[in-house]
Parts: C-alpha cells; structure tokens; sequence
C-alpha cells in the first residue's frame, strides 16, 4: 500500500523561524543570508548547537508548540492524504521534551485522535516498496534512496533547492508523478 511520509520542521512547520524569534534575530534577514550548502542552523545564525539546545531545551514543550505552520502545510498534507496513507515522520532531539513538544505540536493542528506520526532518529528504516519521503535535509533523502523507497528533498534555503523554496505545485507534480508510477 502506497505511503507518504512528511517531514516536519522545514516542510510543513518553520523551526527556523521559531529558533529566530527565539534569539531574538531577524528571520528574514536570516534566510536571505543563509550560506549555500549549509543545512546546520547554529552554523547559520552563528550560535553553537549547545548554546541553542540548552535554550530549546530550557523551554521545554513550549519551544516546540510555538513553532508555525508554513502557509503550504494543509494544501501539501491534504493533497498527499488524497492519493495515499499519510504520515509524519520526524527526528527528535536528545532532549525528552522534543518527543512530548512535538506530539503537542500535533495534537494542536490535527487534533487528539492523530496518531499517524512516526518520531524517529532512523527514517531510512521506512524506506520500504510504495513508500515516499518528503523532507528537506539532503542527507535523508540520500539514506532512505538506498532503501526500497523513494525520497524527493523538499526545496529549501538550507538545501542544493534553495531557488525553488515556497513552491509548492513543483512539489505535488513530484508527488504524483511518484505517485503514479508506483505499483500502489
Ligand atoms: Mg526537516
């Protein structure tokens, strides 16, 4: 049976966005500078990773439930929960309240009774036959290609797809063209 699964921070939700506001730095001012190559946003916005995980993790699930939904997030969520299982599949952090944050997280946008997300540090584990990937870390996608699956990176600032970041029909025509030509 054909799956889809999502990646959370970067495709359906801004953690970059929650991260500035967090610091008190300009997100836009952040993007537009974002050096090429570069998908570790500590080297971007110049704050080592455990500086910034001890202030993310200081906030505990408040961190996580404040970050925003990216305009796309219902229309890419929608348009694959029509052509097929629909999944979350995101990494955690080492920190406990990155697991609970995110599952608020969730419960907040689809409610108590959602139960199809897979919070994982091993998404290669479910590159299996009529499984596809949507995330926009590069390293990722190359992981889960060398499964039975199939993995599109999800255009991003932070990937080689930087001048594709915002569109979205790019997207879902890669969607259902892997759509269509796997065997459901
Ligand atoms: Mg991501």
């Amino acid at each position: 049976m054909a799956s889809i699964l999502l990646d959370l921070d970067g495709v359906l939700c801004d953690f970059v966005g929650r991260v500035c506001e967090i610091f008190d730095l300009n997100r836009a001012k952040i993007v537009a500078s974002w050096p090429i190559g570069v998908s570790n946003i500590s080297i971007a916005i110049g704050i080592p990773e455990p500086k910034m995980l001890e202030v993310i993790n200081g906030m505990g699930d408040e961190f996580w439930i404040g970050i925003k939904l990216y305009d796309w997030a219902d229309e890419l969520f929608d348009f694959c929960q029509d052509l097929a299982l629909t999944y979350i599949l995101s990494r955690p952090t080492h920190h406990p309240t990155s697991l609970s944050g995110k599952v608020r997280w969730l419960y907040n946008w689809k409610g108590e009774n959602f139960i199809r997300y897979n919070l994982s540090w091993y998404k290669e584990l479910s590159s299996c036959r009529n499984s596809l990937l949507v995330d926009d870390l590069e390293r990722n996608v190359e992981d889960f290609n060398k499964g039975d699956g199939k993995a599109i990176l999800f255009p991003s600032y932070t990937n080689k797809r930087h001048a594709e970041f915002g569109n979205i029909t790019i997207i879902k025509e890669e969607i259902a063209a892997w759509y269509n030509g796997c065997s459901k």
